[in-house]
């Protein structure tokens, strides 16, 4: 099995789900006591909350790679970064470390392209909705990706910093959030990408008839399968 490296703490609510759901994919996959073989660098959220909001993404950049560079040090045959948004970040990140870095957005892409869909809402931080960095890599795929209204986009955003990241998930949020979603169905979204690794705390399948794209769930299995590739334990 190879070791995976996580950059988590953005936030700790999300990074313990990726801890659980690779070591549940590890063991369903392995049986018996497997579990998986990783290391997570942790962050202090408030320290990348800050930067992220000052704009500061060279300190970012720097701080990321720093860590990524400590894990691959350390052991790590991959890394796995546990959030969409910093993945504006992903190029430079790849590009310092000499083991393969797992794309959050190739792994929704992937299931995105197995259901055959064209074009798909994309709903997460403002950063994930209003920048290029995603919707261009899902555009490699042949994806189109439409966006929520700004007004929609800053109640989402609110809702990921001021609950979902502190664990409160709130039904009335809950809600708003469907409505986003059925909103982008009306313009042609064929399903919703939950391109913020918070989202599926809050937002479950059998929540609404539409597809969800759980980047969290996607991306965890798509690292536990690298991990698992070629496996003699
Ligand atoms: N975890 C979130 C994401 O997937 C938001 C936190 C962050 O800004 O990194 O985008």
């Amino acid at each position: 099995m190879k070791t995976l490296g996580l950059l988590g703490g953005m936030s700790w609510e999300s990074t313990s789900e990726y801890y659980r759901l690779i070591n549940k994919a590890i063991q369903e996959k392995l049986g018996g006591l497997h579990s998986a073989s990783c290391i997570i660098h942790s962050f202090d959220f408030a320290e990348i909350a800050l930067l992220q909001q000052k704009g500061d993404w060279k300190t970012l950049e720097k701080r990321l790679i720093s860590a990524a560079v400590k894990l691959e040090k350390a052991g790590a045959e991959a890394v796995v970064m546990c959030t969409n948004t910093m993945h504006k970040l992903a190029e430079a990140i790849e590009s310092s470390i000499n083991v393969p870095f797992i794309h959050i957005a190739d792994a929704a892409a992937e299931a995105i392209q197995k259901r055959s869909l064209q074009t798909v809402g994309l709903t997460g931080t403002s950063f994930t909705m209003q920048e290029t960095f995603y919707s261009r890599r899902m555009k490699k795929y042949g994806i189109k990706t439409i966006v929520p209204s700004e007004q929609e986009q800053h109640t989402l955003h609110k809702i990921i910093f001021d609950e979902l990241c502190l664990g409160k998930l709130k039904e009335s949020s809950k809600e708003a959030c469907l409505d986003i979603f059925h909103n982008l169905e009306n313009r042609g979204a064929q399903g919703i990408i939950l391109g913020c690794t918070e989202l599926s705390l809050l937002l479950r399948p059998q929540d609404t008839h539409l597809i969800l794209f759980d980047t969290t769930l996607l991306h965890s299995e798509k690292a536990a399968a690298f991990s698992l590739r070629d496996n003699t334990n």
